[in-house]
């Protein structure tokens, strides 16, 4: 009989840890998400007109990562959609990250100038900083500066985002959106990025699609605890607070709600997403027709409002990296150590803000550790 094992959450990280088990080591692999879709937060679909909709948000993949790329890419093709972000300062749309461009789309021309200068003086070409290390500067234009970039986009945004201010979180958290001493548009500088042709939900039915793959949706890890003595390992992706029934606390995480709206226009704004640091209550919207080349007159946005998870209410998409949420998270880790045959990685068996590529990498690298 096949060696088996028992996988909870059909997300990217459940959903590679499967595929490996099942094609490199022939396992049968039982995987099960209480969701009734498989492709957790990444998850997508086509409306009725036709337009692919992510309905937790834009999902772009990007990496820079070889193992990574050639992983995911024996699945899908991706499109050439490269990504770009607007913000919205005082009625002006300006290029995010912050950048050489954005100095110009934001002050006149003379003053835009002379700050390039200094910019180029103090720093080198293409460097990213962190804004709160940006903060930190000699010079009386580049201190206004940065406080005009903090306040305007990082200060306002993490409050709606996060409800804390950027400095209360862990730095990595803004850092994802740095300065950029460039005139690079892009949101990502890496190697591989796009849209999976099929979209998202196709791409992780394909890495599911083995007869040694069984897939129970709908299904709730509390209804098969009773049998996990016929499983010969567990990987669970889900909330590690809850494997442990919260019995050090809940572990905090931010939620959002998109509210879509359709408008029968060709498009409703110029460019697939725009941020809202400042004006209005939601951060974000998200048009989902720039990241495909479908042409009707027709388009979908997402307005995007950020709330507090609520268990039972709404879905759990952001760890909130906090000194006081690590100190928890760790209390979790140390029981999790002491269970033998039980693995937790993914987002929130982690408790670690991973993009696609990272939740990819960090299942591989379970495997490749194993000692079988
Ligand atoms: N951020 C910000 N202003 C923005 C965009 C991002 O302050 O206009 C900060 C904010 O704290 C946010 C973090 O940078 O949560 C990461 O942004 P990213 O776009 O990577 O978030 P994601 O797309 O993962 O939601």
């Amino acid at each position: 009989m096949n060696k088996k094992i028992l996988v909870v959450g059909a997300g990217f990280s459940g959903a590679t840890i499967a595929n490996l088990f099942a094609t490199k080591l022939n396992y049968d692999v039982h995987i099960i998400d209480k969701k009734g879709h498989i492709a957790g937060i990444s998850y997508d679909y086509t409306d009725n007109n036709g337009i692919v909709i992510h309905k937790y948000g834009s999902h772009i993949f990007h990496t820079s990562n070889e193992k990574v790329w050639n992983f995911i890419s024996q699945f899908c093709d991706f499109n050439q959609y490269i990504h770009k972000v607007l913000v919205f300062i005082d009625g002006k749309y300006c290029s995010l990250p912050f950048n050489l461009n954005s100095i110009y789309q934001v002050f006149n021309k003379q003053k835009a100038q002379i700050i390039e200068e200094k910019l180029y003086k103090k720093y080198e070409y293409n460097k990213k900083i962190s804004v709160l290390d940006f903060l930190n500067q000699d010079d009386e234009d580049l201190k206004k500066l940065a406080r005009y970039v903090y306040e305007k986009i990082f200060l306002p945004y993490s409050l709606k985002q996060w409800g804390f201010k950027p400095d209360e979180l862990n730095c990595d958290v803004c850092a994802r959106v740095p300065i950029f001493i460039s005139k690079d548009d892009r949101y990502f500088q890496d190697k591989y990025q796009g849209i999976p042709k099929d979209g998202y939900t196709n791409l992780i039915s394909k890495m599911l699609n083995y007869p040694n793959i069984k897939v129970s949706l709908n299904c709730d890890f509390k209804t098969v605890r009773n049998s996990l003595k016929d499983y010969d390992m567990i990987f669970y992706t889900g909330a590690i607070d809850e494997y442990f029934g919260y019995k050090f606390g809940q572990l905090p995480y931010r939620s959002v709600r998109l509210e879509l709206e359709e408008y029968n226009q060709e498009f409703y704004q110029f460019n697939s997403v725009i941020n809202y640091p400042c004006a209005q209550k939601f951060t974000r919207i998200h048009e989902y027709k720039y990241f495909s080349n479908i042409k009707i007159n027709k388009t979908v946005i997402a307005k995007e409002y950020p709330e507090a998870f609520v268990l039972g209410k709404n879905n759990r998409c952001y760890p909130i990296l906090k000194k006081d949420n690590f100190i928890l998270y760790e209390k979790y880790l140390n029981e999790a150590k002491a269970k033998n045959n039980l693995c937790f990685l993914g987002r929130l068996g982690d408790y670690m803000y991973y993009d696609m590529d990272k939740a990819i990498l960090r299942a591989i690298e379970v495997f490749d550790s194993l000692d079988i």
